[in-house]
């Protein structure tokens, strides 16, 4: 039960959305194809260019200093990391994306990787998308927007730092970078990690989006018989078999 009757609670009060009580690092994909763990929990995913305010924005949303350290190891920022919250659903954190500093080659690696991904999630519920307030999207952010519409799964966008900016430009920024992507301004979520802002608006749409049933069931139930690629249990007319329990 939770108790609705002062919205105005403090963060990490009782009634906060999203309260976190574990997060567990469960692994990183590192490859197309490479490990994942088994979608036994919904998803969320949140992507957006490198620096733009994503590790800070996570411990912000679930106060927990572990989950920078893990994800900024060398090694982890460019793999898809995985991590268990309350035992309720996993938050996947999406490599960074436009890292100006790292050859071409290198930076488009992020799309098969996360694209990849973003199609072989049965229990993907939603996509927590990043944008920083203060620049307009870049190719990148458009390609990854115009994939996220492809899919048809349901996204959140944020816009970062939004502290960074004075009023007069802030009111024009949260007009003019959704206007640019052919969003209303309602659609957007203006944030700091910096002062706490959207923190809660952000956990309520997450929280809605996980009691939501699955965008994809549809399309999972039809496509399942494939699932079970190669393995000969020709069991023809038993319906999709979702559980798939063989372990290889
Ligand atoms: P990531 O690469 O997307 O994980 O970005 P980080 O969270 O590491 O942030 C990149 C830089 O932006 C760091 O210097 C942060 O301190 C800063 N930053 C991130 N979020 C905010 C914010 O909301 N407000 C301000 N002022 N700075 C921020």
């Amino acid at each position: 039960m939770t108790d609705a009757r002062d919205p105005e609670v403090a963060e990490g009060g009782a009634n906060e959305p999203l309260v976190i009580r574990s997060l567990e690092f469960i692994g990183g994909m590192a490859s197309l194809g490479g490990w994942r763990p088994d979608p036994d929990l919904p998803e969320i995913a949140f992507a957006g260019r490198s620096n733009v305010g994503k590790s800070s924005l996570l411990n912000r949303l679930i106060h927990r200093k572990k989950f920078a350290r893990v994800s900024n190891t060398p090694g982890r920022t460019r793999e898809v990391n995985f991590f268990k919250v309350n035992e309720q659903f996993v938050l996947v954190d999406l490599p960074g994306y436009g890292y100006a500093r790292i050859s071409k080659e290198k930076r488009a690696e992020w799309k098969p990787l996360i694209e990849s991904y973003l199609r072989k999630s049965p229990r993907l519920r939603g996509i927590v998308q990043l944008l920083d307030a203060r620049h307009d999207p870049t190719n990148d952010d458009r390609q990854m927007l115009d994939f996220l519409g492809d899919l048809g799964v349901p996204t959140i966008v944020v816009l970062t730092k939004v502290d960074k900016l004075r009023a007069a430009e802030r009111k024009r920024r949260l007009i003019e970078v959704p206007t640019s992507l052919g969003l209303d301004d309602d659609q957007v979520i203006p944030f700091s990690a910096v002062t706490g802002e959207g923190r809660r608006e952000l956990a309520e749409a997450i929280e809605s989006l996980l009691e939501q049933p699955s965008w994809r069931a549809e399309e999972a139930d039809a496509a399942d018989p494939a699932v079970g690629d190669g393995s000969d249990d020709s069991a023809a007319d038993a319906g999709p078999n979702p559980e798939a329990p063989d372990e290889r």
